[in-house]
């Protein structure tokens, strides 16, 4: 298969990467992979909604920029940050045009408050932005006729110089994919390829993020020898619902402590205070600190989030889906405690990229959170990441567009780009094995690589990360290529990243805390 633009990822980076691009370039030939149905992505469980300011009274560009820089603790670019905050309103304004609905108040969008921010300012709908988001753009690049999807396809490799014999270029030319049904490895060139994959929380044991979201991206551009920054910087959310439901953890929006509840200890006591001036709307490294310094020294394995006090009917209002998931595991948030604890939740690094989001092999971009683009830098301020995308992704289909016009590429030459070589070996796939693999892997890695770090536990987690890697080099030499192994060989890539670039980071900064160093 050949097009102009590989789009690998469906969420709210690469679904609006393609509209804006299908607009720009109508006779661009774009084709978009997803692992899993369209739908599925962190973008569809995105609670609290988009920061944007859009109240100009009460708010500023500048109170943004400052509450993203001081969330991160002064590390993110501020000139990023800038073109972020003042181009966000645009994209919020063109979302909408292209079908996104979100609440209102009045005849003003409906403003939600998240911790870390000076003033109201997170658009959202109820507690559902991102499935509201994720439906709207679903049904955007459908109307598009030189957009096709591919679903249940996944990345296994790009394709660089590496593949193809005598090619010095020094570019990528589409990738390797693999389909879920019959896992057979096709071959998808391409002018431009556009990584939007998401994040790799599944590194971890508890993570918000859904099963899909192992850094496959990450790995791939690992492999081809792709600049990745900051990946060190995980951000834990602190309220992460306690057990989990169906396998997953499921996240309590912090926008139910915007709206006035409080964290207390087992025995019912608030403990921010002794915190955080801020309290329970402290940003969000600090009360996961609080939350895992109070877990440790009552040996408790969740803390409580008391929503009892704000009024039923506008928790039934403006979080419908915690009520309704809580229910589920037996808690009425009405009346009974919430039992949370922190969980991963988003990659603050990724594939370093510039102001147009191109990465640093010619011919790719990384749009969304597998990006660094230095918006968040040690710390994401809570919904500057679907704001982040939604900029990139539009500042990436324009450069696209551009170079689309003036690409030298010629049919000739993708031709002779071979197919994926793979083992003959079909005979075991050992699907239990690799399993047992990744549970490994997210035990090593929330053991010694969590909220807390010292530089013997990273030594530990390194150790024991290499056995992983030799198994799992065993059945990738061994065996056909299934989605599961490449999904468990990017698992290794990116907890080696994590672990290698943490025991490179000399202080505590942002989400970065060494135990070491205090
Ligand atoms: C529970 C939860 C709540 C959140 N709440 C908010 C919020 O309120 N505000 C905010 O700003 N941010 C929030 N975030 C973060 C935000 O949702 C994500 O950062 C953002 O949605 C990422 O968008 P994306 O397009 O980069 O990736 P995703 O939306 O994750 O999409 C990734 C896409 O890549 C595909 N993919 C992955 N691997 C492969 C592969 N190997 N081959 C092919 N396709 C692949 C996936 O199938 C998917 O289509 C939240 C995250 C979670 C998990």
């Amino acid at each position: 298969m050949h097009a102009d633009v590989l789009v690998i990822g469906t969420g709210i980076a690469g679904l609006s990467y393609a509209v804006r691009l299908a607009k720009m370039s109508p006779d661009a030939k774009i084709i978009m992979i997803s692992k899993r149905d369209l739908l599925e992505s962190n973008t569809k469980y995105a609670q609290g909604g988009i920061a944007v300011v859009s109240n100009f009274i009460k708010d500023s560009y500048e109170d943004h920029v400052k509450d993203t820089m001081e969330a991160s603790a002064y590390t993110s670019n501020e000139n990023v940050v800038d073109f972020v905050v003042r181009e966000g309103p645009a994209r919020v304004k063109e979302l909408i045009e292209w079908g996104a609905q979100f609440d209102t108040k009045g005849k003003k969008l409906h403003l939600g408050k998240e911790g870390g921010h000076s003033a109201e300012r997170i658009v959202h709908y109820k507690d559902r932005s991102g499935l509201h988001i994720q439906n709207a753009l679903i049904a955007k690049v459908r109307s598009f006729k030189n957009i096709t999807f591919f679903e249940n396809h996944s990345l296994v490799d790009l394709i660089t110089d590496h593949h193809i014999p005598n090619s010095k270029k020094g570019r990528c030319y589409g990738a390797y994919v693999i389909s879920k049904k019959d896992e057979e490895i096709v071959k998808i060139t391409a002018q431009l390829t556009v990584l939007s994959t998401g994040g790799a929380g599944q590194v971890y044991v508890h993570t918000t993020n859904p099963t899909a979201a192992t850094g496959d991206g990450l790995g791939a551009a690992y492999r081809a020898k792709v600049h990745i920054e900051n990946l060190h910087f995980v951000q834990f959310h602190p309220t992460a619902l306690f057990p989990k439901i169906d396998g997953n953890t499921f996240l309590i929006t912090e926008a139910i402590r915007g709206a006035g509840s409080i964290l207390r200890n087992l025995r019912g006591e608030a403990f921010m205070q002794h915190y955080d001036e801020r309290l329970d709307l402290a940003p969000r490294d600090i009360v996961s600190r609080a939350i895992h310094a109070e877990m440790k020294k009552h040996n408790i394995r969740h803390v409580y989030l008391d929503a009892t006090q704000i009024d039923t009917e506008k928790l039934k209002q403006e979080f419908p889906t915690i009520l309704t998931n809580c229910l589920k595991v037996g808690i009425d948030i009405s009346k009974d405690y919430i039992p949370v604890l922190p969980a991963a939740h988003y990659i603050c690094g990724g594939i370093d990229v510039n102001e147009q989001s191109q990465s640093s092999l010619a011919g790719l971009y990384a749009i969304g959170e597998c990006s660094h683009t230095g918006l968040h830098g040690a710390n994401r301020l809570a919904s500057n990441s679907l704001l982040e995308a939604l900029v990139f992704a539009a500042r990436a289909a324009k450069h696209s567009s551009e170079v689309l016009s003036k690409t030298e590429l010629t049919s000739n030459f993708f031709n002779k780009i071979p197919n994926w070589k793979g083992t003959e070996n079909v005979s075991n796939q050992k699907t239990e094995r690799i399993r047992k693999l990744r549970v490994i892997l997210q035990q090593i890695m929330s053991t010694n690589v969590g909220i807390i770090k010292t530089g013997k536990s990273l030594q530990q987690a390194e150790d024991e990360l290499h056995k992983v890697y030799l198994s799992t080099m065993k059945l990738y030499q061994q065996n056909k290529l299934t989605p599961q192994l490449t999904t468990l060989r990017n698992l290794v890539s990116v907890a080696y990243l994590m672990i290698k670039q943490a025991q490179k980071y000399p202080k505590n900064k942002g989400v970065y805390f060494n135990k070491d160093y205090v």
